[in-house]
């Protein structure tokens, strides 16, 4: 007999706005003004989405340099250093920016805080595209980049009274309370953002593992490797008392020894993920358990951002 396996749903989990956009922006592109369209960086975080849209006709670059004058280039989602659009426009390319409108919130507060003389703490990771692309909106030394507790605890600003800080839209929002904190404590006048910076999308998703975290034996993430929000959402799972968790890129890398003792498996993807590969992984459960599964409901999403002219 077939063993029974209880699969718990998150929900919202998977494409977010800001990627639904970035992927229509793309197809769009192709579809007016044909193949090939140049798209700068990962257009999100998936390679299911860019293999995809690589069949389609686009072509996948690291830097501006490597595409040619007389094709249009998409900016990714994840934002990008203002030296960038300005080289296109010298280059006189026709450009579209994918960039999140809750990412380009970020680079508008940044700029603003830099405009009053405020020294800016960014929260983030080294090295991720948006982190990059969000330093990159001022002058090199306007921002100084935080990841950790310890960061804030060692941090040595110019002027402890004209302070301010932003976040990546992507983090853990409880490790980055934490960031916070130490940060307020050691600064009370430091300026915040109006508005959270860590976005919606990132905000419900992990409310919505730690929903179901603890009812799990084991909790898979659907995601990429260099997906923020993703990983996140592992880290937030075993927190919230997941007993193991982990990421897979689809149901091909499930390790089946995990499934030992299993009898509850938590599913959620990250904001990058489509649903396809989610459905794949309950396919391929299905194809050794008897499976039934239960969607726990969180935070309803109706949020959806608008095309860029060109393209709408
Ligand atoms: S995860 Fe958030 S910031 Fe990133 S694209 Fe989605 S909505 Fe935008």
């Amino acid at each position: 007999m077939t063993a029974p396996l209880k699969v718990l749903l998150a929900s919202p989990r998977g494409f977010c706005a800001g990627v639904d956009r970035a992927i229509q922006i793309v197809e769009r592109a192709l579809q007016k003004y044909g193949a090939p369209v140049y798209v700068r960086h990962e257009i999100v975080h998936n390679r299911h989405v860019v293999d995809g849209l690589k069949a389609k006709g686009a072509i996948f670059v690291e830097e501006l340099s490597e595409c040619p004058d007389d094709r249009p280039v998409v900016f990714s989602a994840h934002g990008v250093p203002k030296t960038v659009p300005a080289e296109a426009q010298r280059r006189r390319m026709l450009f579209l920016d994918a960039t999140c409108p809750l990412v380009s919130k970020v680079h508008v507060e940044a700029a603003r805080h830099h405009e009053t003389g405020r020294e800016i703490v960014l929260i983030g990771h080294a090295g991720h595209p948006e982190v990059v692309g969000t330093m990159g909106q001022l002058p090199e030394g306007a921002v100084v980049l935080i990841e950790t507790v310890d960061d804030a605890e060692a941090f040595v600003p110019r002027d402890p009274a004209n302070l301010a800080f932003v976040t990546q839209t992507t983090l853990s929002v409880d490790d980055t309370a934490d960031v916070v904190e130490a940060l307020r404590r050691r600064f009370p006048a430091i300026a915040a953002p109006h508005k959270e910076d860590i976005c919606y999308a990132t905000t419900n998703r992990q409310e919505a593992v730690k929903q179901l975290a603890e009812a799990c034996d084991l909790l898979l993430v659907v995601g990429a490797r260099n997906s923020s929000n993703s990983l996140r959402l592992v880290e937030v799972a075993k927190k919230a008392g997941a007993r193991s968790a982990h990421l897979i890129a689809d149901a091909s890398v499930i390790d089946w020894a995990w499934m030992e003792g299993v009898s509850v498996l938590g599913l959620t993807a990250g904001a990058s993920a489509p649903e396809l590969l989610v459905q794949g992984v309950i396919d391929a459960l299905s194809a050794r358990y008897a499976v039934t599964t239960e969607e726990i409901s969180g935070e309803p999403e109706t949020v959806t951002f608008k095309l860029p002219r060109a393209v709408a």
